[in-house]
């Protein structure tokens, strides 16, 4: 297993300093370097320990559990709803000036930094970065709230394409996902993270990093009503909902099969492409 070596904390550190993570590799890491075999191994058993995974120092790591708790904090104080749309200036506000949540600590601060701007493909995600600045809003005049799921959709093609589906489906299909700010995609990649132990490598192969995930400019996630937590499950293949899709065209995922992005197959994410001047807005 490597560690994020050179993942170094301190005040002095910014974006542009880091030197991205473990020594052992000198360019860019790509799939395609792998043995097959052993890359889609990793994506097939995402779940799991592999050889090569990047884990977080201990120090880092600890510094990773107290920020996703205050995270949890915000979240329990301002409700989910505006949870999926809080940036990260008004997170840290919120957090200072909230007795509930307590303001973040120096070294935390500076942890969530060097987490945004390390390059994924250090640790195995091999995405694109649609929100590229650690700051960048979910602009709120370009997102509708779909009444009874408690998610928020972009206006434009998101919002038509979910309402084709609806249209075409019925009430069977929910919205089990929509628009992630960059910090609800940090919330649930971090808890991703503690739960894998401090694994980096094994947490993003089933969550976007934050920064990474297109749920924060365009995607969304669907389900089988009373599927319940098997929507994000192979599982959800099985369901009239899936069938339905595949049969009328509208499964153009983001992470099919033995992709080559270091990701999971995730049938129930629906790939949404938008104009590239509204890719990695501020
Ligand atoms: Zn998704």
């Amino acid at each position: 297993m490597g560690t994020l070596g050179t993942f170094a904390l301190g005040e002095e550190a910014c974006a542009d300093s880091i030197t991205l993570a473990a020594s052992r590799k000198t360019s860019t890491p790509d799939p395609r370097d792998d043995d097959m075999n052993t890359y889609l191994r990793k994506v097939r058993y995402f779940n799991e320990d592999h050889t090569d995974d990047v884990f977080l120092k201990e120090e880092q790591f600890q510094l990773l559990q107290s920020a996703v708790k205050r995270f949890q904090r915000i979240q329990n104080l301002i409700g989910f709803g505006n949870f999926y749309l809080l940036d990260f200036d008004h997170a840290v506000n919120i957090a200072r000036t909230q007795t509930s949540v307590g303001p973040f600590t120096i070294e935390e601060l500076s942890f969530l930094e060097q987490l945004f701007y390390a390059s994924a493909s250090e640790y195995g995600f091999y995405g694109e970065k649609p929100l590229r600045n650690l700051t960048d809003r979910i602009p709120m005049q370009e997102v509708i709230k779909l009444p009874g799921t408690g998610n928020f959709l972009f206006r434009g093609q998101p919002e038509a394409l979910y309402l084709h589906i609806r249209k075409e489906l019925g009430d069977q299909v929910v919205l089990t996902s929509g628009v992630r700010s960059v910090i609800k995609q940090f919330q649930l990649f971090m808890t991703k993270v503690v739960e894998s132990n401090g694994n980096l490598s094994r947490a993003s192969r089933s969550l976007a990093p934050p920064g990474y995930s297109y749920h924060g400019v365009s995607d969304f996630d669907v389900g089988q009503v009373g599927f319940g937590a098997y929507n994000f499950t192979e599982r959800f293949i099985s369901t009239p909902v899936f069938k339905r899709l595949k049969d009328l065209g509208y499964l153009r995922l983001r992470y099919p099969r033995d992709n080559l992005l270091g990701v999971r197959f995730e049938p129930w994410h629906i790939k949404v492409n938008v104009a590239a001047d509204s890719i990695g807005r501020v």
